[in-house]
């Protein structure tokens, strides 16, 4: 897999993929890191509620396959590995599990982590009474009592959720609920549904396994005998993930990096300051990144032939490193592994003198006919090889079209 990236994107939720597919579908060359599936929080749901539009329901799964599939026909380059850091600069570096990568911009599309209380004792317990999805873990429940902590549209459909396999639903939420009237009236209506608002937990009991709750009410404390609790609050952004790029209160990213990061590290979906946290919201987020992305990168590379800033800067490569890389590429500007920008065409030969002298003549008759400034070149270090796998994936992550000349 290439180590050099045009655009990187952290995060192959609904923003991530939607992110991608669009710098990819732009021509950039793309890949997208997951430290699990593609699909992130869709992943945990059975029905995408309020999608597409408010009061409609769309089947997650489905979703989801619809999301990848268009991503990976755009050329998207899934990699499922997480990425423990961004560091700013130009390029982006990003450490992940399986080496580093640049790219010359990357979106942090990571959405936010799993609800937590703060509480001691939270961390053993869960997936032992805790847990952060109903759809996933709701039937190991079935007749038992649980409780759900949290005030938003989407506490209230897990409530809901797993009111149909347990016996009790009991949903603490810390302030007052900030659902719709249709939610709180089905809530009301249903059997074993009791929704206490202004409750705050404060310990957890249970040796190994949860067995109740403490809760600080405006009446005073009470312990409810739970089996299951699902926690939806607390979820924090990816704080610390991109160097010197600040956190709000939540962890959360600014829409687009500071400092060293500006203008190269855009944040999308729920991982953004200020985001709001929904499928639509998200996809809205994230294709708004990967047009900011496609947009970046057609301003670094300045404008194309004819004047318009449509494609990277030269549109015509050859790629011969024995024909001679111009001095000013030789060093540094062109890394191992060839550095080329996206470029429409290359013409590629193996460096075999027949070779390079047809494709060195189309190219001069290519640059008169296109009207183009300059004839760019590119280095791929083992392109007086045989055309191999390496050599053709080389070619295709960065070419729309190649001319190939091989001589002997
Ligand atoms: C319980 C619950 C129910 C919901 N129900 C609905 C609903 O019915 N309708 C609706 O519209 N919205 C719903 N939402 C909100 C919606 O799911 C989110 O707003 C949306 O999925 C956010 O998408 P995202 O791409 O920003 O993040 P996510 O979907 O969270 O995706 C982030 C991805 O990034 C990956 N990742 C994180 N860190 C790294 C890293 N360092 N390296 C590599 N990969 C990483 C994760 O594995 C994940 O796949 C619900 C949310 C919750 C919590």
């Amino acid at each position: 897999m290439s180590t050099d990236w045009d655009v990187a994107v952290v995060g192959a939720g609904v923003a991530g993929l939607s992110a991608a597919r669009v710098a990819a579908g732009a021509g950039l060359r793309v890949v997208a890191y997951d430290r699990m599936a593609p699909g992130g929080q869709l992943v945990n749901l059975t029905s995408v509620h309020d999608h597409p539009a408010p009061g409609e329901t769309a089947d997650s799964a489905g979703l989801v396959s619809r999301l990848v599939a268009e991503a990976q026909a755009a050329g998207v380059v899934m990699a499922f590995d997480e990425v423990t850091r961004v560091r700013s600069g130009t390029p982006v570096r990003l450490e992940a599990g399986a080496g580093a990568v640049t790219a010359q911009v990357v979106v942090v599309a990571t959405g936010l982590g799993p609800g937590r209380l703060g509480l001691p004792g939270e961390e053993e317990l869960v997936g032992r009474g805790i847990s952060t999805c109903a759809g996933c873990d709701g039937p190991l429940f079935r007749g038992r009592a649980v409780a759900v902590v949290g005030d938003d549209e989407w506490t209230a459909e897990e409530a809901l959720e797993l009111a149909e396999v347990a016996s009790a639903v009991t949903v603490l939420v810390p302030g007052e609920p900030r659902w719709d009237a249709d939610r709180a009236r089905r809530l009301a209506a249903a059997e074993r549904v009791e929704v206490l608002p202004g409750v705050r937990v404060t310990a957890l009991r249970g040796e190994g396994v949860l067995a109740a709750v403490v809760v600080e009410t405006a009446g005073g404390p009470r312990e409810l005998a739970v089996e299951g609790l699902f926690t939806y609050v607390g979820r924090r952004g990816p704080a610390g993930l991109v160097e010197e790029v600040p956190a709000d209160a939540a962890g959360r990213l600014p829409a687009e990096g500071v400092g060293a990061a500006a203008g190269t590290v855009l944040v999308a979906g729920d991982a953004r300051s200020g985001a709001v946290q929904s499928v639509a919201a998200a996809i809205v987020d994230g294709t708004a990144a990967g047009e900011a992305a496609v947009a970046a990168r057609r301003a670094a590379a300045g404008p194309a032939p004819g004047g318009s800033a449509s494609a990277a800067a030269p549109w015509l490569r050859v790629v011969d490193p024995t024909y001679g890389v111009p001095a000013d590429e030789a060093d540094g500007a062109v890394p191992e592994g060839g550095g080329a920008d996206w470029t429409e065409v290359a013409l590629f030969s193996n460096s075999k003198p027949n070779a390079t002298e047809l494709l060195r003549g189309v190219g001069d008759r290519l640059q008169e006919h296109w009207g183009l400034a300059e004839l760019g070149f590119a280095s791929k270090p083992n392109a007086s090889a045989a055309a191999d796998k390496d050599v053709i994936d080389w070619l295709a992550q960065r070419y729309k079209v190649v001319l190939v000349a091989v001589g002997d």
